[in-house]
């Protein structure tokens, strides 16, 4: 924390809260205008809730403004960072399309009304079922990641006269400031394919009777915080000739503490499409799939404290943990957290979550005022890439999502149960 005044230090703990957060005159955070501890009582804790006007606002901000710089566009959500069906529906409201990387996200996004034409499917490994599942619902764009892709969509086609369309998922040789575990564009990523096999798999697209190559894709990696490599990426695929499509990926980074500054969205459009500009054919269609920067800052993960333990570190446990955020353990990733309704500091603390591991914490060295069991910890900024890989580690309930908005919250996705563990059981 920057500030030492209380209050400065309470205003800068709230700009890392979906914008409008508050707090009421007992002192409790309010979310998309809901009482945190209302909330908590409701649906129990942990719980994810996001303020759905934060969500609709950042993808208004990325529609509108990537039409505005390049008319010809559209925006795909990345959306392995929050899929579930009720963001799918919010996102399609937007305009958006979706970008599915498996069987369970496209099922969710149809349930969720996006436009099957306006998905884009990844991965590196896509299985025959899972082409054949995108084929079947009529996924717009299937990505190329192998030379295997074309064989086994060949194998799917083959007999019929169907046409799907390809874009060729291109290695840029860029390495963004970011951590190694989410870094995609290097020389020795395992997503795509480098210039050579690039253009082998260009030729033998063009030969297909079925697959239709529109163009290219590229994507650098997650929390990129800074517009500079983006620019290399678009630059590195302008070499490999004119395409009707170039999807641009994402991997804008978002806020997640007072020290953090990644480019606003409106900086991150005008440094792509300015490169678009100068390497790219005027007439091609632009995409690109925000994933993090659209929804991490709308969410709020809301945990019970069960134990405050002073020693030589004061830890406050948690009734989350890795089982609901593993950015932490995977990447790590630097959160922020508060008292609910005491925000702001005092106290150093280290939030640790309830599993079994050392290395099971969700916020190392951070203030709290007053910490005591009971109270409610919120920790900002975990829309993206927290839920979506929640497991049950230690019997571990997968939190519920709550969507707030203007005073009102609609549980959209429910907690597990404790009979969920073994229903799948056939013995
Ligand atoms: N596109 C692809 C192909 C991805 O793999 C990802 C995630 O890593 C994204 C887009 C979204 O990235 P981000 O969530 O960082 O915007």
């Amino acid at each position: 924390m920057t500030a030492n005044n209380p209050s400065e230090r309470t205003d800068a703990l709230l700009e890392l809260f979906p914008p409008g957060t508050e707090l009421n005159a007992e002192g409790m955070l309010l979310l998309g205008g809901c009482d945190a501890g209302e909330l908590a009582a409701a649906f129990g804790t942990p719980a994810l809730v996001l303020d759905e006007a934060a969500i609709r606002s950042r993808a208004r901000r990325y529609v509108d403004g990537l039409a505005a710089r390049w008319p010809d566009s559209s925006v795909v959500w990345a959306s392995k960072s929050l899929p579930h069906t009720a963001i799918y529906r919010l996102i399609a409201e937007e305009g958006l399309g979706a970008d599915v990387s498996g069987g369970g996200e496209i099922v969710m996004a149809l349930a969720g009304g996006v436009d099957p034409g306006r998905m884009v499917l990844h991965g590196n490994a896509k299985t025959d079922e899972e082409l054949a599942m995108a084929v079947h619902a009529g996924v717009g764009t299937i990505v190329i990641d192998n030379l295997d892709d074309i064989d086994r969509l060949e194998r799917l086609f083959d007999g019929t006269s169907a046409e799907q369309g390809v874009l060729v998922r291109v290695i840029p040789g860029v390495l963004p400031a970011t951590h190694a575990a989410i870094a995609t564009g290097h020389s020795s990523s395992k997503f795509g394919l480098g210039p050579a096999a690039a253009k082998e798999a260009i030729a033998r697209l063009r030969g297909s009777d079925h697959l239709r190559l529109d163009g290219l894709h590229v994507h650098i990696g997650s929390q990129v915080m800074d517009a500079e490599p983006f620019t290399a990426a678009v630059e590195a695929i302008g070499r490999l000739g004119e395409f009707a499509v170039y999807n641009l990926g994402g991997g804008l980074g978002a806020r997640y503490t007072y020290s953090d500054q990644p480019p606003s969205i409106e900086t991150y459009l005008d440094a792509l499409t300015a490169a678009a500009r100068r390497v790219l054919p005027s007439t091609a269609r632009l995409m690109i799939e925000p994933g993090r920067s659209l929804v991490a800052e709308a969410g709020v993960t809301l945990d019970r404290v069960v134990s405050v333990k002073r020693g030589e570190i004061t830890f406050v446990a948690v009734d989350g943990g890795m089982s609901d955020n593993l950015e932490v353990s995977l990447y790590g990733q630097r959160f922020e957290a508060t008292i609910a309704d005491r925000v702001g500091g005092g106290e150093l603390c280290t939030v640790v979550g309830r599993h079994c591991e050392a290395g099971d914490q969700l916020v190392d060295r951070v203030e709290l005022r007053d910490p005591r069991v009971g109270d409610l910890l919120a920790i900002p900024v975990t829309g993206a890439y927290c839920l979506t890989m929640a497991n049950n580690y230690n019997g571990a309930r997968r939190p519920p999502i709550v969507l707030a908005r203007d005073g009102a919250p609609r549980l959209v996705l429910r907690r597990e149960t404790f009979d969920d563990f073994t229903r799948r059981d056939l013995d």
